[in-house]
């Protein structure tokens, strides 16, 4: 049986912009990369290449900088006013409305992810993003205050705050939420009046490259919104390492973060850094297992664990632990694997043959190292395919208990009381999302307070929502996305004193 998609069924649009010429957009223009070189772009439902992509180098990325510090300084952007950026920005969201469903088809052509996820997240989540975000256009503002000035008696003074953009940004992104994270780093820019370059992940760079035809399309000025595709040690890393960006927003692995960070720091420039994790699912005793259950294997199973918060540890009490692990191993062995664009398919390929074979190596080693091991077989074939995955007998410190995956793959532990419950939940670098089931008030205080992490879900996990900052702590990241802070971010803060003579 074939798992690859079936291309038949894409619509002609998504069908022609794969077809297309890709190149590098700079400057509201389509131009190739000053080498020439390409980069080939592979379904990984069926290792086909479908659309190659330019490979930008350091000299297109002066280019797109350039480009977004004119229109950052000099352009028709600098002096449109908030409520006009918000009118292109409510326009942008309708164009992608119109066209949600051909994006979501790129997108899981290209990721491998499931058409409902894509359709989704990819899609319908930019739509609201920009509304949301378009709203705060007109709403960003500084204080007034009564100064007390105390060694001037004599004298009276009011003080004033105002919120500037931030400048140039540079963004960088993965490729588990491609067109979702392209628009997350977007519309804060647009919003306080910034200008961008985006480097999307090499793997899943098509959507961005559509992104920004609409926004020419919905009359964003020239220079506004740059995308430089490529490599992340070609492209990537000549943007985080440029000087004239005035900010840089990263979302990828830690590894890479910490080089983002060091490089900002040697310039002394902003950055927010959204990173991994190694999420915990914790459940109490007394939680709805019916709930808690299927909750903890789609909080690992969904988009096939290419989640920064996927619950990859399982931390059930000793008296359901054995129930509970039997649950999420049946819910992972009746997915029907298959390609993303097939509506029947539940759990797609990995993004790609590469990761495939790391995540299976994960579950290799544990296996080798004395794990029970249910499921984590890969299918033979082109496809990116692994079959989900739960590991019990590892110790906390294991590697498949410390690293993160980014596969379909849980670690499952038991507990005694909250104590080690919550000992284990803190046992890694990482610090993203935790989530608590359980019918008790204070059972859901108590694990707030005590998991030490950016997200906490009760009774839920994974849930994001455009108006609540999204951040880590610890190695999972720097800052905040989304929401007011995620805002703010964009801005820098200016005071004023100005003598009062009334
Ligand atoms: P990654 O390897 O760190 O790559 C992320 C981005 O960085 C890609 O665009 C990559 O380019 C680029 N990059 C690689 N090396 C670079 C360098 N030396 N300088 C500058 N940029 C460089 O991460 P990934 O494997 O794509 O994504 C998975 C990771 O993202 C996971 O750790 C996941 O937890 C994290 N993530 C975090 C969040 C969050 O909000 N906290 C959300 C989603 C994903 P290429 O791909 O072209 O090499």
């Amino acid at each position: 049986m074939s798992l690859a998609n079936d291309l038949s069924l894409l619509s002609s649009q998504a069908r022609a912009f794969l077809d297309a010429d890709h190149a590098l957009f700079i400057d509201g223009r389509e131009i190739g990369a000053e080498s020439g070189k390409r980069l080939d772009v592979v379904d990984p439902s069926s290792g086909e290449v479908v659309a190659t992509i330019a490979d930008a180098g350091a000299a297109d990325v002066d280019r797109a900088i350039a480009a977004a510090r004119r229109a950052f300084t000099d352009s028709a952007w600098s002096k449109l006013r908030p409520f006009q950026r918000e009118a292109i920005m409510l326009r942008l969201a309708s164009l992608i409305e119109a066209e949600t469903a051909s994006l979501a088809q790129i997108e899981t052509v290209n990721s491998g992810k499931l058409i409902g996820n894509t359709l989704l997240f990819d899609a319908e989540l930019p739509v609201h993003t920009l509304r949301y975000f378009a709203g705060w256009a007109t709403k960003l503002h500084g204080e007034t205050m009564d100064l007390s000035v105390p060694y001037l008696p004599q004298l009276r003074f009011d003080g004033l705050t105002k919120r500037a953009p931030i400048g140039v940004v540079a963004a960088i992104t993965p490729w588990n939420v491609p067109l979702c994270q392209a628009v997350w780093k977007l519309a804060p820019v647009l919003a306080t009046g910034c200008t961008l370059v985006l480097k999307p992940a090499e793997q899943t760079s098509l959507t961005a490259l559509r992104l920004a035809q609409l926004c020419a399309e919905a009359g964003l000025p020239d220079g506004v919104f740059n995308v430089v595709t490529g490599s992340g040690a070609g492209a990537g890393a000549a943007l985080a390492n440029h000087p004239g960006i005035d900010k840089i927003s990263f979302t990828g692995s830690t590894a890479i973060g910490r080089q983002i960070a060091e490089s900002a720091a040697r310039r002394l420039g902003k950055y927010t850094l959204e990173l991994g994790g190694k999420s915990p699912v914790v459940i109490a005793p007394d939680a709805d297992l019916d709930q808690a259950i299927p909750g903890a294997a789609w909080a690992i199973f969904g988009n096939h664990g290419q989640n920064c918060c996927a619950g990859s540890r399982l931390i059930a009490h000793a008296s359901i632990f054995e129930e509970v692990v039997a649950g999420v191993v049946k819910i992972g062995r009746e997915l029907v694997m298959g390609p993303g664009l097939d509506p029947g398919s539940m759990l797609g390929p990995m993004v790609s043959q590469r990761h495939r074979d790391r995540v299976a190596g994960f579950v290799d080693r544990a296996r080798a190292d004395g794990a029970v091991v249910h499921g984590g077989e890969t299918i033979a074939g082109a496809g990116a395919y692994i079959s989900p995955a739960v590991i019990t007998g590892v110790p906390i410190d294991h590697e498949a208990a410390q690293e993160e995956i980014f596969g379909p793959v849980q670690c499952a532990f038991a507990y005694h009381d909250d104590v080690e419950a919550i000992r284990l939940a803190n046992a890694t670098q990482y610090g993203l999302g935790a989530s608590i089931w359980t019918s008790s008030i204070t059972t859901q205080q108590r694990y707030f307070d005590a998991f030490d992490a950016g997200t906490v879900w009760v009774n839920t996990h994974n849930i994001l929502d455009l108006a609540l900052p999204f951040g880590g702590m610890r190695q999972s990241g720097v800052g905040h996305e989304l929401g007011k802070e995620g805002l703010l971010a964009h801005t820098k803060l200016k005071a004023s004193v100005i003598l009062n003579q009334a």
